[in-house]
């Protein structure tokens, strides 16, 4: 036996202490060690489920462990390279909510990610627009068909009827979908039509670069040619100066041309924090509608279409049991239906009400509420790194709580958009200048540092799995 199979010997049998057979039996269905050095051990996981599945609940087990049979290892997970999702076996008739033998699929999202080039070319950033983010696939229901209307009614007549359109409600309630779905609509009907879908943030970074590279003259003249000018979360514009200046240009000259503009905010643009009044009174002057959390109909509706899509029958039965139970928002019903499929696969199960309670349990029913605060995170990011919570908010300044808390102010600030004020009031009192110096030394790190960049992104996962 080699020295990797001996440390996973033991690594198994230390565990089996630990949990009990059936989470032991998936344990060692989902990954397997792959390589060994005198510092890391590297566990394959079958697929990104499976890796999420380990990592989320094994972490810090399998660290404890490791501490005591080999102080200086630690370990990663990696996933098995793979051709992507052609194991989704066909249902088998007969079995009752059966989904025999389904292989955890990968997110559909990021598979369908696919550029639609505008017949200008397209530079970075520009034209990224998801396949799936279509009308087609948009179901409208009480909550959004106001907005589906109105975004339907501007792809008719663009620039004349409403404009502009802002679009704002909660997250993973669909506002990135709308806005892409007018973009591909119009581009399916004109190819010709210069659309731009892009982030404020896309438009922010584009924006600086343009001026670090002196090509300021060429980013005004890009965006201020297109046809449809379409800007996802713009509240984080809120406080940019010399961005606002330049977004208030373009959208002014656009809006004077008559061409369409569409954007989306987590809020109306009068809550939006420290955005400046002459934005406020422009993003108001056409109409403003908001998206509400979908109802119950609409919760099952959505479940039976990825059910469809995935080519999987699901009694109604489930459905409405998940449905009734993931009321939060569209994002997490769609990734608490693809982790109950993806679970089945694993333990070769039908989908049954215990295996919905059991994928409910370990992904969303610890945030009972979906809503992810700063405290909470502070309690996410405590207990990933093995610290007391209470590390947080005090003045140590030891490197093992510093980073962690910086780590954490870095995800306040991307999953609860908080002002930097406040998050430096969560942290124990901090003053804004202190969050910006820790936010920008993760952000940098993540830039420069790609093993670190994967750390971080597993910290976000690990803290918010519905937000990735
Ligand atoms: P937001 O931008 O408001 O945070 P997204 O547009 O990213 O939300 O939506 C989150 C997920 O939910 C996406 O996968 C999206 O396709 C899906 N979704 C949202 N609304 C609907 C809807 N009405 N019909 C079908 N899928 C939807
Ligand atoms: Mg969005």
């Amino acid at each position: 036996m080699n020295a990797m199979d001996q440390v996973w010997n033991r690594i198994t049998d230390e565990l089996k202490g630990e949990v009990n057979e059936t989470s032991m039996d998936i344990f060692l269905n989902s990954i397997h060690p792959s390589k060994m050095d005198e510092n890391t051990l590297v566990l394959e996981a079958r697929n990104d489920f499976c890796k999420e599945w380990v990592e989320r609940k094994y972490t810090m087990v399998l660290k404890k462990i490791l501490t005591k049979i080999s102080p200086q290892m630690s370990f990663r997970f990696i996933i098995k390279p793979q051709t992507f999702q052609k194991d989704v076996r066909p249902y088998q008739p007969g079995l009752p909510g059966a989904v025999a033998h389904v292989d955890a699929p990968t997110p559909v999202a990021e598979k369908q990610i696919s550029q639609v080039k505008s017949s200008s070319g397209h530079q970075k950033g520009d034209f990224m627009f998801n396949a799936k983010y279509t009308f087609d696939s948009f179901i409208v229901g009480k909550s959004n068909q106001f907005v589906h209307a109105i975004c339907q009614a501007i792809c008719a007549e663009p620039g004349t009827k409403y404009n502009p359109v802002f679009i704002h409600g909660g997250v993973g309630l669909g506002k990135t979908h709308l806005l892409q779905a007018v973009g591909q609509h119009i581009i399916a009907g004109n190819p010709k039509a210069k659309v731009a879908y892009l982030s404020s943030e896309a438009f922010t970074n584009e924006f600086i670069d343009s001026i670090k590279d002196r090509k300021a003259n060429e980013f005004r003249a890009k965006f201020r040619k297109k046809d449809i000018l379409l800007i996802d979360d713009v509240q984080f514009l809120a406080g940019k100066g010399s961005v606002i200046e330049e977004f208030f240009h373009t959208f002014n000259e656009l809006f004077q041309n008559k061409k369409q503009i569409v954007l989306s905010s987590d809020s109306p643009p009068k809550k939006i924090n420290n955005l400046e009044d002459r934005l406020v009174s422009r993003f108001e002057m056409g109409i403003v509608a908001d998206v509400l959390p979908p109802d119950l109909e609409m919760r099952a509706a959505i479940i039976k279409t990825s059910a469809a899509r995935m080519s999987m029958k699901v009694p109604d039965e489930y459905i409405m049991y998940l449905a009734q139970n993931v009321n939060s928002n569209i994002r997490e019903l769609e990734g608490a239906f693809l982790r109950v499929v993806a679970y089945a696969g694993i333990v070769q199960k039908n989908i049954s009400r215990e295996l919905i309670d059991q994928v409910l349990k370990d992904f969303f029913r610890e945030n009972p509420t979906g809503k992810i605060t700063i405290e909470y995170i502070q309690k996410k990011v405590a207990e990933y790194f093995d610290i007391p919570e209470s590390e947080m908010t005090s003045k140590r300044r030891a490197a093992n709580v510093v980073f962690p808390r910086q780590i954490a102010m870095r995800l306040a600030q991307v999953l609860t958009s908080s002002p930097l004020s406040q998050i430096g009031a969560a942290f124990g009192g901090r003053d804004h200048t202190t969050v910006i110096h820790s936010i920008d030394k993760i952000e940098t790190m993540i830039k420069k540092d790609s093993a670190f960049s994967e750390e971080f992104q597993r910290i976000k996962r690990f803290v918010a799995p519905q937000s990735v």
